[in-house]
Order: C-alpha cells, then structure tokens, then sequence
C-alpha cells in the first residue's frame, strides 16, 4: 500500500452517491500538495537538535494518527462496499498504472438483454467480482428508444441516438428509395456515424470485434479485417468467444487490440420465449456469469486481469407479455382503417408510414380519438403521435427513416393487427425507455475504474466518449456528454 498516499488521506465521510467525484478528487489532490510531504514542513535549521528532535516527534504523531484514522476510514469503506452507496476511497481517486499492458485497453462486452436486477437472481460471484470491485450504475443503465438490440448497441459504439446514427429500429423502409433494412444489411448506406472501431482504427490503433451489430459493416478506415473482426455466427459457442479474446493478449504486446467487443444472445433469447421471471433466465443468467468467470480466469492466468478496462453492458432490458394486453389495429376500423401495408412495425413500437396523398395528423387524430372511446380494447394502453410530437427526451424524430406516425404502448402491452385464436405468453422490449424494466447494467472494471462505486444511472450514449477517454484519443461528436468521463473514470496519474 502507497504510504504516503496513506497518510495524506483525508478522512472522507461515507457521502451518497449524489456528491460531486470531480470535487472531491480535487480536493483530495489540494490536500495532497500542501501537507502531504511531511519534510516539507521540517526546518532544517541546523539551530538545534532538541527543536529538530521535538519536530520529527511531533511529525511522527501526526504520521501514526494520519495512519489509524485512515485505516479506520478505509476498513469501514471496504466493509460497506457491497452496500448501496460509496464515494470513492481516497486510494482510488487516480488511475491505477498497468502493470503488463504498455497502453490503456477496453474490452466491452454486452450480455444482449441482461434486464437490470438478473444480477440478482441467482448467484453471479464472477459478475460481482466485477460490481464489487468495479464502478456499477446503481440502479442500472438506460437504453435508448427504442429499446431495440441493434439501435442500442450501435447507439452504445457511436454515442448517437438512433434518430442520428441511422439504425431507427431493428427492420425499417428508407422512404427516399424504398431499400429496406435488415439486421443482416452491411452496407455501410445504413449504419452513420463513427463506431468505437473506426475511431480506434484512425488513431492507428488496433480493434477487435467478437461480433457486436454494425462491426462486419467496412465503413472509412475499418475494413473489417480477418482474424480481428468475426461474422455474425449465433451458433459458436461461448466459450469460444471468450478464448478466442484470451488469445489477443498473447500477442506480442505492441500487437495487442486496445478495444475490443464480446457479444452474448443471452438471456434476450430466453427472455423472449418466456419473460424475464423464468427459471430458464435465472439458468442463462448463471451462464453469462460462467462466461465472465471464464473471462476472469484467463486474463488472470495472463496476468493482466487488472491492467484491462472491463465494461460489461446490456442493451435493453425485458418485461412479461401475455395475451390478454393486447391492441389490435383492426378495432380502430370504426374511426379509421389502418391496412397492415402501412405499419413498418407493430409492437413494442408502433411504426406507420401512410402512402403519399394521406395526411398523418387526421390519421393520429382519429386512432387516439378511437383509442380514448372507451370501446376500444385496451385502447388506453396505446397513445398515438406524429414523431415530432413524440416527448423530446425520446431523441426519435431527426431522420426521414422514421416513420411519420409513431405509438407508444404502455409496458407489457403489444399492439396487433387483428385478433387470432393464438395464446401467447413471453416477453418484450422496445418500449418507452423511461420504463423501469428496459434498463440494463453497467459495470466498470479495471485500472481507470474506482473500486466499490456506485454511480447515478446514465443513457448509453455516454459510453462512446468513456471509451475514447480511457483510450486516451480523440473521439467524433456525439450525443454524449464531453464532461461525463470525468464523473465516472479515476483520474489519470
Ligand atoms: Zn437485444
């Protein structure tokens, strides 16, 4: 332990979250630099030894107090780590130094529809080493909307809504010539913006990709090299993901990719054959922690466990569906008929793009005059808008890829096109992302991270400049916030 970090300590009390870590740090590094030293307050005036004597004395008191009322500090902190709130301990307000890597090195992993609380729901000690020890967004990270797969894990690499980044949904119309996009498009007409790849790879630094939505796409410098950036393959198994990213740190060390991605399908698959509250997801959550434990084991075995930035995301949460909360298209008949020709998607987001000659105002006009006649099933549960009138904090308006009319359903809802004899009981996620149950995680781990913090929940789009700010290179604009790396990171040295 750093002794002089020790006894420059100043006994910070255990604050909520809420405090300010830039402050505090800065504070910190004050006390640091004025009293830290203790020979800077000796004389060394050689007048007499007794005065010298009494001083180092005096120093050396201090020194002892300074040390137990730091120990006491730090244990109960340590004890209290799991616990809801921690500021930052005093040791871990700067970056810790790498002890094997010569330069920073993220790897980001998304457990694809890991709702926020899975965490809990069996025991996950691998993904705890890493909350426990790590920076975790206490009450979860917020998706974008919609809270779809590919828009949120291209939004997470660009720090763009989707609105700007172009992937308004997971299938979608580009109106201006009719091209339609799938999650297998890789041209790179559809996919705006500057994934995290691309901008390590203009700073002429290597990238790596275990699969991550928009990574095969050879967009500016990324060509998608092979060896470095593999095809979407939803059948190899996870285990080999994860050696496969084990074996990028034998290389030699200037070879080693300073960013990479590891993708998992689960629980999301899971979640959507039979909602989140199902022994099968408690079983896929206890796999995705065998996965990181694996991860864990190897970069251990490399000795580099504690010199790589882990960021382990999801990027949307998951809710219960069951067929009694449904809205089909086809009751609004009596008000206005809406042909399934016009919907581009029905639920959790209702997308409608009304042929040319149609005016959408009368069209969401006359749905919500249906929706609110009370004869309408479930009718409430589904509020209309022309996208520019959609709430502003939904980001989802900027772009000609989104339709003119979009509804929003409430949670656990699903809009139809008309009633069926079908049962249906799973799970879903796309709504509104203000909804409690769409959140994910967010876990920091390694040598930029502070060791039992909590912090505030944040938007996925701060990611981008997170990554580019533990990387130490200059990203592209975004939507994120250029401050926001430093309420999260630790100083660097
Ligand atoms: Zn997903």
């Amino acid at each position: 332990m750093d002794s002089d970090a020790l006894t420059s300590a100043k006994p910070v009390p255990l604050s909520t979250h809420e405090e300010d870590p830039i402050n505090q740090s800065t504070s910190l590094l004050s006390f640091n630099t004025d009293s830290s030293d203790p020979s800077s307050n000796r004389t060394h005036k050689p007048s007499t030894t007794i005065l010298f004597i009494a001083l180092l004395l005096i120093t050396c008191i201090a020194l002892s107090a300074a040390a137990a009322f730091a120990f006491l500090f730090f244990s109960s902190s340590s004890s209290s780590s799991s616990s809801s709130s921690s500021a930052p301990s005093a040791l871990d307000t700067t970056a810790r130094s790498l002890n094997k890597l010569d330069k920073p090195v993220v790897l980001l992993i998304s457990s694809d529809g890991f709702r926020f609380g899975y965490q809990f729901k069996t025991p996950t000690p691998n993904i705890h080493r890493l909350i426990n020890n790590g920076t975790e967004a206490e009450t979860g990270l917020i998706p974008v909307f919609p809270t779809l797969t590919f828009p949120n894990h291209y939004s997470i690499v660009t720090g763009l809504y989707p609105a700007y980044h172009g992937i308004i949904n997971n299938h979608f119309v580009d109106p201006n010539n009719g091209d339609t996009f799938t999650m297998a498009s890789h041209e790179p007409k559809w996919w705006l913006g500057e994934p995290l790849w691309e901008t390590v790879v203009n700073h002429g630094l290597k990238a790596a990709t275990y699969f991550w939505p928009g990574s095969e796409v050879k967009k500016g410098s990324w060509d998608c090299p092979k060896g470095l950036c593999m095809n979407y393959n939803g059948s190899v198994p996870f285990e080999e993901r994860v050696d496969t990213v084990l074996k990028y740190f034998d290389l030699p060390s200037s070879e080693i990719p300073v960013f990479m991605t590891l993708y998992f399908e689960d629980p999301d698959h899971q979640g959507h054959k039979v909602g989140p509250d199902d022994p099968e997801i408690t079983e896929a959550v206890a796999n995705i922690d065998k996965m990181i434990g694996r991860l864990i084991d190897g970069l251990e075995k490399r000795g580099v466990f504690e010199d790589v930035n882990i960021i382990m995301v999801g990027d949307h949460g998951m809710v219960g569906t069951c067929d009694k909360k449904l809205i089909f298209l086809d009751a609004l008949a009596s008000w206005i008929e809406i042909p399934a020709e016009w919907v581009q998607s029905y639920s959790p987001l209702l997308a409608i793009r009304p042929p040319a000659g149609y005016n959408p105002s009368d069209i969401v006009e006359k749905m919500n005059e249906g929706l609110k006649s009370g004869k309408v099933e479930n009718g409430k549960y589904l509020k209309v808008y022309l996208k520019e009138e959609l709430p502003s904090r939904l980001h989802y308006a900027a772009s000609d890829r989104i339709p003119p009319i979009i509804g929003l359903v409430e949670e656990g809802f699903k809009v139809e096109q008309k009633k069926t004899n079908r049962k249906e009981c799973g799970g879903s996620h796309g709504y509104d992302n203000a909804v409690f149950s769409m959140r994910t995680i967010f876990i920091g781990h390694g040598p930029q991270f502070a060791r039992g913090r909590k912090v505030p929940s944040f938007e996925n789009v701060q990611i981008y400049n997170l990554i580019t700010s533990i990387l130490k290179i200059n990203g592209a604009s975004n939507n994120g916030s250029a401050s926001f790396p430093s309420s999260i990171l630790l100083h660097s040295a």
